[in-house]
């Protein structure tokens, strides 16, 4: 009875706001195994994200029970007259509201995670298939509870993102990138079927073989064209251990060498090749600039002047190595044969070695780290470009060492290559025009202490800065996890996927309801 009463509210508060013309019986008969929620708290943290720069109140939060009820409810807004938007919101970790939305409803996928007290109890837990390495997710399942279940069997997915607490349809919607996507690929090219309910409210399955037209377009397509409900996931046996090492460059050049070297041996045996490859740009050793590098200290501090830092800049290359302990005899000569290619400081090798879980959920760590200290919530301008590898070195002298100059202690930047062949060109995602690009992540935090130099402004105006110099100097950057505001930017974004993507938007979600805080399209009447 008090959900029927809930539920009417929420539903007469679509028809005073957004002028809906349903007969609100003809929703209350949708009955929802979830819940729709006014409730305050709900709606609450539904207008806000990790980025805390924008905020957006939706009408009413959906508490799915199930895909159907996803179904019904994006049927409910494609068929109104008016029509109402629909946006799915995984775990909220989007930096510009890219899952909020203001005259509709947001859907909630990862409630279970969060141990929510309405709806989502029923949804399935991941189902592992041993035999054929495949995991069965519900689209807001967190990558961590993925990992936990895998575990439990031996396995494990190939492709991650460094951060866990991310829903598998949110980074199914961005790409999902880490240290491992040189060799497998990002998470979408680890995918084997999705369950997806389009902008016409019908639930299908696609993969390549069935519907596959959806399939390419849901991978990287920013939410656009249907909401994940399942996924099917690749696994591979899961390693017991990770050897995990750090060593120190004062040279860009030497730097961006050695790690285009370890990405080219993808094609090799694993014992010939290191599992994972990142890299950062070191600036000082604060702790919300180093947040993610807590292993060189306070045991083992780097002294940026100890090493001959070249402008006060080092460049640090991250790599590890996957290996069980039946077969640990053989690691270190394995390490020992790939380091010795390199050429790194040789006083500057930092290793340390720990489970395979423990590797994969460093980020939570320090996450809980900063939020002892009240730096996590805090507004997050974050930057991600794709750079073309043979415009990486522009990038060093005009950004690291040049508009960054001396203000640079606000976040990690993170700077790793991938290789392009790893990515399918029928997925919605734009990469760069060349073999070989990099992922440039300037994931800094504002913070409210009185120093300019670490204000929102002041960051929001380094980054304006950071793209108008790349366009400047004619260097085709793609930014990863996008954000822009006018059509004319989305398809200069897309070049020549823009028309494809306007298509497919076409078919699958003419009334362009879905995902609108992304704000590609506007919804039509
Ligand atoms: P949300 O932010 O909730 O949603 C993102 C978009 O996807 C929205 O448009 C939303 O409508 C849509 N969406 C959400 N769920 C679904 C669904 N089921 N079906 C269809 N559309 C959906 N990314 C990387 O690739 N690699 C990293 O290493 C990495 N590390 C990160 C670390 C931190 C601390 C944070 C905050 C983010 C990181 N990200 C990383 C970015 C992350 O991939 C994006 O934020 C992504 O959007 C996933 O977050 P989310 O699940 O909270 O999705």
């Amino acid at each position: 009875m008090a959900t029927k009463l809930l539920l009417t509210f929420a539903i007469c508060r679509l028809i005073v706001t957004v002028g809906l013309t349903v007969d609100p019986s003809e929703l209350l008969r949708l009955g929802v195994e979830g819940q729709l929620s006014v409730d305050p708290y709900d709606v609450e943290t539904a207008s806000l994200d990790f980025g805390l720069i924008s905020r957006s109140e939706p009408m009413a939060v959906l508490h799915p029970g199930s895909a159907d009820d996803i179904a019904r409810l994006v049927q409910a807004a494609y068929l109104s007259s008016q029509g109402f938007t629909v946006s799915a919101r995984g775990h909220g970790h989007s930096i510009n509201g890219q899952a909020q939305t203001s005259n509709g409803v947001v859907i909630e996928m990862s409630g279970r995670s969060r141990g929510s007290r309405l709806g989502s109890g029923n949804l399935a837990k991941p189902q592992v298939a041993v035999k054929e390495m495949h995991v069965d997710v519900w689209g807001g399942e967190l990558w961590i509870d993925v990992l936990r279940s895998t575990l439990e069997h031996g396995l494990a997915p190939k492709s991650w993102t460094d951060y866990l607490y991310l829903s598998v349809g949110g980074t199914l919607s961005n790409g999902g990138i880490s240290g491992q996507a040189f060799n497998h690929g990002p998470q979408i090219s680890n995918v084997y079927e999705l369950d997806v309910v389009t902008g016409k409210g019908e639930l299908m399955t696609c993969s390549e073989e069935e519907n596959s037209k959806l399939f390419h377009a849901v991978l990287g397509g920013l939410g656009q064209f249907g909401i994940i409900t399942r996924a099917r996931i690749a696994l591979e046996p899961a390693p017991q251990r990770v050897r995990w090492i750090r060593v120190l460059y004062s040279n860009f050049s030497t730097f961006t060498r050695d790690q285009e070297h370890l990405i080219s041996l993808h094609g090799k045996p694993s014992t010939l090749k290191f599992d994972y490859v990142e890299g950062f740009v070191i600036v000082d050793e604060g702790l919300i600039n180093n947040w993610r590098s807590s292993f060189f200290s306070p045991r083992n501090p780097v002294k940026i002047s100890s090493v001959g830092a070249n402008g006060g800049v080092l460049y640090c290359l991250e790599i590890t190595k996957n290996y069980d302990e039946s077969t640990g005899d053989t690691i270190d000569q394995e390490v020992e044969a790939l380091m010795k290619n390199l050429n790194f400081i040789p006083s500057t090798v930092f290793t340390t070695d720990l489970p395979y879980i423990d590797f994969l959920d460093r980020v939570h760590k320090a996450e809980l780290k900063l939020r002892a200290k009240d730096l996590w919530e805090v507004p997050h301008p974050w930057l991600n470009l794709f750079v073309p590898k043979s415009r990486i070195a522009d990038l060093d002298r005009g950004v690291f060492k040049g508009i960054l100059g001396n203000n640079k202690t606000s976040g990690p930047i993170l700077i790793y290559p991938m290789n392009k062949n790893k990515w399918d060109q029928r997925s919605s995602v734009v990469t760069p025009d060349e073999d070989v690009f990099y992922l440039v992540a300037l994931l800094r935090s504002a913070l409210d202490n009185g120093e300019e130099t670490q204000s929102l402004e002041y960051l929001t105006n380094q980054n304006r800065k950071i793209l108008s110099f790349c366009d400047d100097a004619g260097i085709e950057v793609k930014q990863y996890l996008p954000h822009y505001t006018t059509r004319e930017e989305w398809m200069d974004h897309f070049g020549d996927k823009w028309e494809q993507f306007y298509r497919r938007k076409m078919e699958f979600d003419p009334r362009r309801i879905l995902a609108t805080g992304q704000r590609i399209f506007n919804p039509s009447s």
